[in-house]
């Protein structure tokens, strides 16, 4: 099935630009390390609150069936779950998919079950944030620029895509011409570097950090969690140990097509020219 044989109010929806074609899934929140911007509060010892693998294989088959055009999985880390190789091979028969990863647990064994994704639709989209390890480790955890500039190369070899994410506050034009000298040589193309602000919630609020972000600052790109179904993946955020309801839209995840056309429904009534400017890609 491709997006262009799928009717339906969600299809079109996507098709004319009203609705973003990514679905998020939060695979799970906890985390090896823990970066002091993270939206989750993620780290070693914060519940999983894990979406099981039967749950994101339903969401990536009723996305592709209601029109969506792309997936993508974030957390926490989600390379913890043993089983996310394969997961990610099997959710990219139905979508293309982005998978966010700090790429810091990349040693030997994972890298060899890592080869599945080789040559399919999965873009693995890291966290490099400074060129320089002490600048870049401070915001993140020790030794975090050593491990994912290693791993960078071993997978751009073993012919997996990556991209590149630097999340800042700001960046001056040295730094950034360093950083981006840094990606090429790492064997990743101009285009496939982003370049996002810290968002202020979360851990971020805690250290004065990040900008504010209101619902019309943010892409309407629905976001299922075990804990229900979100307006963005800004959404299902924790602070003080408690996950963030402001931008719930529903708690019923299944079918998707619930919380799809409860979004639709809420961005519909969103002013016209209330364009987002903020994006986690
Ligand atoms: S920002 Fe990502 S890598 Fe850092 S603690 Fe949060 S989930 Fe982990």
């Amino acid at each position: 099935m491709t997006a262009s044989t799928v009717d339906g109010p969600i299809a079109g929806a996507v098709a004319e630009g009203t609705l973003p074609g990514r679905v998020w899934m939060y695979a799970n929140y906890h985390c090896n390390i823990a970066c002091v911007y993270c939206l989750t509060e993620s780290g070693p010892r914060v519940a999983p609150r894990v979406l099981d693998a039967q749950a994101m294989l339903d969401v990536a088959r009723q996305a592709a069936e209601l029109g969506f055009t792309d997936l993508g999985v974030t957390g926490g880390e989600i390379f913890l779950r043993p089983e996310m190789p394969d997961l990610l091979a099997e959710i990219s028969r139905h979508l293309p998919v982005i998978a966010l990863t700090n790429a810091t647990l990349f040693q030997r064994r994972l890298l060899d079950r890592i080869d599945v994704l080789a040559g399919l639709p999965v873009a693995l989209q890291i966290s490099l944030d400074r060129p320089d390890a002490d600048a870049n480790d401070a915001m993140r955890a020790p030794d975090n620029f050593a491990k994912v500039v290693a791993a960078i190369p071993e997978l751009v070899a073993r012919g997996i895509s990556v991209r590149i994410a630097t999340t800042v506050e700001s960046i001056d034009d040295v730094e950034l011409d360093r950083l981006c000298a840094l990606h090429r040589g790492l064997g990743v193309p101009d285009e496939d570097h982003v370049i996002r602000p810290i968002v202020a919630r979360g851990r971020a609020i805690d250290h004065g950090l990040g900008v504010g972000a209101v619902v019309t600052d943010l892409p309407a790109e629905l976001t299922i969690t075990a804990d229900g179904a979100f307006w963005s993946p800004f959404g299902p955020t924790v602070h003080g140990g408690l996950l963030d309801t402001d931008l719930l839209i529903t708690r019923t995840t299944a079918p998707l097509s619930v919380p799809a056309k409860a979004l639709l429904r809420l961005v519909e009534g969103q002013p016209r020219g209330a364009d987002s400017a903020l994006n986690i890609r």
